[in-house]
């Protein structure tokens, strides 16, 4: 299997001059790449241009960023061409991998709007490179700029940032020294969510497990779904219906739980709410074992939750 590190650079429309396109906010201009194999070994190149169909003036962040100018892409192909070209470029056994996780959103949208054919019909593994750097370097939270990481790991900076095969070069150079362990953080787009129960996504990583739900029409029904709220031992398996923590929110789109495992101890489900473009709730839920502290902080959230809760209905009965 090989590594396609892809970049892109594009074009938002500007408001002040012409409508912006809710199906495409951002339209790619340039696809770039790079192709590692198994060994991590640079052995390929891609790099095209693309002629805008949907935006015709640069946004100004364009202009100034990238220094693309409209004229420059006129001679260019437009976008399906241009992409069933990276397309035979990839080939068929690879995996994505961007620094950050929006180009495959991006990517997928362009591609929804000019009628291609999606890569898949249900959520997209790939690798962020962003994320796996903060993991393998960093505290795993942190989400640095690809210029200061290649700082960090003093890579030589002969080529210019911001061309989307440079980029895609330097993300490349990243990937090739983060150790063997982490690559099995795969990453999920989910442009396209997983269109039924059947193709829902379950996958266990070395600490904590993740979910991936189908579409619902809203919210409460999200919640409402057994797979959602319910919480399973990643080490044992059995299901765990005694909670150190109830079901709580501190912001109404995240939810937080404690389980216990007579065995094995606390477990912590994050459950994460989430739209497609086309209105539907879907969820994330991921799932660790956490230490006695991290569940007395939990609480002591849960209980501010509750706290505030009371005090907006308060507020809300006072004039009754
Ligand atoms: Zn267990």
């Amino acid at each position: 299997m090989n590594y396609v590190v892809l970049d892109l650079e594009w074009n938002q429309g500007d408001a002040s001059k012409e409508a912006q396109n809710p199906e495409m906010p951002f339209e790619v201009i340039e696809i770039g790449a790079v192709k590692l194999d198994a060994d991590m070994k640079n052995c390929g190149e891609y790099s095209r241009r693309i002629k805008p169909t949907c935006y015709n003036t640069m946004h100004f962040i364009t202009a100034k960023l990238l220094h693309i100018h409209r004229a420059d892409l006129e001679n260019e192909r437009c976008f399906p061409e241009v992409f069933e070209d990276f397309r035979k470029w990839c080939g068929d056994d690879f995996l994505f991998c961007t620094w950050g996780p929006q180009d495959l959103t991006e990517l997928q949208r362009n591609m929804h709007y000019h009628g291609v054919k999606p890569f898949s019909d249900g959520p997209l593994p790939f690798l962020d490179v962003q994320k796996l750097f903060s993991l393998a370097f960093q505290s795993g939270k942190d989400r640095s700029s690809l210029e200061s990481a290649v700082d960090m790991m003093a890579i030589t900076k002969d080529i210019p940032f911001h061309r989307a095969r440079d980029d895609a070069y330097y993300t490349g150079e990243i990937l090739a020294l983060i150790p063997e362990k982490f690559l099995s953080n795969v990453s999920y787009d989910c442009f396209s969510i997983p269109k039924d129960k059947k193709h829902e996504v379950h996958i266990e990583f070395n600490d904590y497990v993740k979910f991936i739900s189908r579409g619902f029409s809203d919210k409460n029904k999200a919640l409402e779904d057994p797979e959602v709220i319910s919480t399973v031992c990643c080490i044992c398996g059995k299901p765990l219906r005694r909670k150190a923590v109830s079901w709580f929110s501190p912001n109404g789109k995240n939810y937080y739980s404690v389980s216990i495992c007579p065995e094995h101890g606390n477990m912590k489900a994050k459950v994460r709410l989430k739209k497609t473009d086309n209105g539907l709730t879907y969820v994330v839920k991921t799932e660790k074992f956490i230490s006695e502290k991290d569940v007395k902080d939990l609480r002591e959230r849960a209980d501010k939750a509750a706290r505030n809760v009371k005090r907006a209905e308060q507020y809300q009965n006072r004039g009754k």
